[in-house]
């Protein structure tokens, strides 16, 4: 079978399962994502791997606990919080975890394009930081596994636990996609899960230091990333 055919196969599969009564609730969410980690680990062994901002904590978790053979990586922007680099550390001892860089570091991307680019054309910026090392990290697998849930935003309302990422031209895995905000918090406090600490301080919504602040309470959780600005996605899903 093409990998096409396994994910169209995979998503009939596992939209039933998300239907079934044996799979609702809390703890039957985090079963059935338990169970598409397996699943892909299973059927793509290291031609899978699994994009983590450290600010999804809970999936990385997940993978530790479910399927710790799977290939994890970290895009490194080089404008990450301190806090988020500490979780990284803390999760390299837990699963099989790479660190991906972006060609320029930040001080030649500054010679290149001037400095602060985030500020003056941040679609720029997510390009060269995010966008082209996921596609090098990425590039030759099957699959990838990403943190998406549907409540993160109304572009993502309708992504599945398995569906075709038709722009790579590859499987694209959302485990956790069903998880609500709730299901986030519970299984963090069920399973000890280490945070990223800029958590309780007000960043529910996690990225780069310069295109993200605390929120509110009451505000969108995302409201923090990009504020002031149109942009919601950082290119890397769109
Ligand atoms: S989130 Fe901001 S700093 Fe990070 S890559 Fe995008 S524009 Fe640059």
């Amino acid at each position: 079978m093409s990998a096409r055919e396994i994910a169209a196969e995979a998503a009939a599969r596992f939209a039933a399962l998300e239907a079934d009564e044996r799979y609702q609730g809390h703890l039957g969410r985090v079963d059935l994502s338990r169970e598409v980690l397996r699943w892909a680990h299973d059927a793509f062994g290291d031609d899978v791997t699994l994009a983590s901002s450290m600010g999804d904590e809970v999936l990385v978790e997940l993978t530790a606990q479910s399927a710790p053979g799977i290939d994890v990586f970290f895009l490194d922007t080089g404008f990450h919080f301190e806090e988020t680099l500490r979780t990284r550390d803390h999760y390299a001892g837990r699963v099989r975890l790479r660190t991906v860089l972006p060609l320029l570091t930040v001080e030649e991307q500054g010679r290149e394009h001037g400095e602060r680019l985030y500020e003056r054309d941040p679609d720029g910026c997510c390009a060269i930081r995010k966008v082209e090392p996921l596609n090098r990290a990425i590039s030759g697998r099957s699959a990838w596994i990403t943190g998406m849930r549907r409540v993160d935003a109304p572009t993502r309302t309708d992504i599945d636990l398995v569906g075709w990422d038709e722009r790579r031209g590859m499987v694209k895995i959302n485990p956790i996609a069903a998880w609500s905000d709730d299901d986030v918090d519970r299984f963090a406090f069920e399973e000890d899960v280490f945070l990223n600490p800029l958590r309780e301080r007000g960043y529910p919504s996690i990225g780069c230091a310069p295109c993200t602040r605390a929120v509110a309470a009451g505000e969108d959780p995302r409201a923090g990333r990009w504020a002031g600005t149109s942009k919601t996605e950082c290119g890397l899903h769109t």
